[in-house]
């Protein structure tokens, strides 16, 4: 097969020529719950006492059509039975899927209904900026940043170009207004996106951008050449980020930018080596505790999403050191930190899809029976599937999964010969998948 593969699209074809997407798939696919008797059960519990009826375990409507609806989400391994599923509205579903409530606050509401009527799930509240704008520029800034999060991204990107053609624009305002240009072009997806966001910012100088701005400038240098697999330089620009955070906040108040920064330092640390010994780890382990301190006592919704980054950093380590008691424990840690988050302290869209990802790696690598290691397989390939949908994926999330895939069905071929086949092909196919920034299959600086 001809070299490097850069697209998703791409990818896609090569494994449906190879006849490797169908067997994936089938590999996704478990037995499906009854949901008819879930639903009985479940419609039995949850009655409002007035009107008689089954009602949403959240707010108790029963006029609504009614879900049943995983606490623990499937893609994080939440099992299909009773005691994790719950009755709820298709608007009550939608918010909890967004991350209104936490799932550790559905499980209670779940165990021990009332039937009071509660708050609507909808007015959850909006979600703090980390790198925050100069105030003439908060009410743009955030209008951009919710294009973003409803996925037109690329829109927000020409809003920014028409802002900046204002002749009378503030320097500071401009330079900020440039990063942002840049992060919101980066994450579209694709190498393109990645040195057009780059060229960007070479375009201004360090020496040029206001105290204000450094930092996140900065962390978006830094950020840009990780992406591209350019780790000793990443953590170079990384580290003046730490620095520039220190610098604002004073070096005894620590802030989140800070946190942040560092968490990348010790990233590019990590996908730079090909191998961490124990002690290196323990190092490691140590400093990401630390930071994990700091963003604790910052909280609110960044202070939640770094801590909870700590907690994905920390398995990792593991993970890439070869502890497989160390990596159950912090399997379950971030699992159950994950679980303790609302909207307003933490959560995050794209956690689910990390959590898997390292739920599957722990179950397929480090599995105590064959129940795990099957798991293990399934999850991946679920996983998986859901990266190579469509093109938002970055090819490092694919990568990962991708290769972690192949050699936990290499486990578990079971003497098929097909499986044999799809777990040497798919690694064959992955591994010409362009990364830079992978941490769990490094590859070589670039
Ligand atoms: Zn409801």
């Amino acid at each position: 097969m001809a070299g490097r593969i850069e697209s998703t699209d791409q990818l896609r074809k090569v494994l449906e020529t190879r006849g490797l997407l169908s067997v994936v798939k089938r590999l996704d696919m478990k037995d499906r719950a009854d949901n008819q008797a879930y639903r009985k059960r479940l419609e039995g519990k949850y009655r409002s006492r007035k009107a008689k009826k089954p009602v949403c375990a959240y707010c108790g409507d029963h006029d609504r059509s009614l879900y049943v609806s995983h606490i623990e989400p499937v893609e994080i391994g939440g099992p299909t039975t009773e005691n994790n599923l719950v009755l709820l509205c298709k608007s009550c579903h939608g918010a909890f899927d967004k991350g209104a409530v936490s799932i550790s606050e559905m499980k209670k509401i779940a165990e021990r209904w009332t039937c009071r009527r509660r708050r609507s799930l909808e007015e959850s509240s909006s979600v703090p900026e980390m790198t925050k704008p100069p105030a003439a520029l908060r009410k743009f800034v955030c209008d951009i940043r919710k294009m973003e999060r409803e996925r037109s991204g690329q829109a927000g990107v020409r809003q920014i170009a028409t802002r900046l053609r204002d002749t009378g624009l503030k320097k500071a305002h401009r330079t900020y207004l440039g990063i942002l240009q840049a992060e919101m072009i980066r994450r579209g997806a694709g190498r393109k996106a990645i040195d057009k966001a780059m060229n960007k910012l070479e375009t201004v100088p360090l020496s040029e951008v206001p105290p204000e701005c450094r930092g996140y400038y900065c962390y978006e240098r830094g950020y840009l050449l990780r992406l591209a697999g350019r780790h000793n330089q990443a953590c170079c620009w990384m580290k003046q980020g730490a620095r520039e955070a220190r610098r604002r906040t004073g070096a005894h108040r620590a802030g989140v930018d800070y946190v942040a920064a560092s968490v990348n330092v010790i990233l590019c640390e990590v996908a730079s080596q090909s191998r961490i010994t124990p002690q290196k780890a323990k190092g490691l382990l140590r400093r990401i505790d630390q930071l994990a301190s700091v963003a604790r006592k910052n909280g609110g919704y960044w202070g939640g999403r770094w801590e909870l980054n700590c907690a994905v950093q920390t398995l990792q380590v593991h993970i890439r050191a070869d502890h497989k008691r160390g990596s159950w424990k912090a399997l379950n840690k971030m699992v159950k930190t994950f679980e303790g988050y609302d909207a307003t302290t933490g959560w995050g869209e794209a956690d689910r899809q990390t959590i898997s990802l390292l739920r599957g790696v722990v179950h397929a690598r480090f599995h105590r029976n064959c129940a795990e290691l099957a798991d293990g397989v399934r999850l991946l390939a679920r996983s998986f599937m859901s990266r190579i949908k469509d093109n938002r994926q970055k090819p490092e999330g694919i990568r990962d999964v991708g290769i972690e895939l192949a050699r936990a069905l290499a486990r578990y071929t079971r003497g098929d010969a097909e499986r044999i086949r799809v777990a040497r092909q798919l690694e064959d196919v992955i591994t010409k998948v362009v990364d830079g920034t992978s941490v769990l299959w490094p590859q070589r600086d670039v």
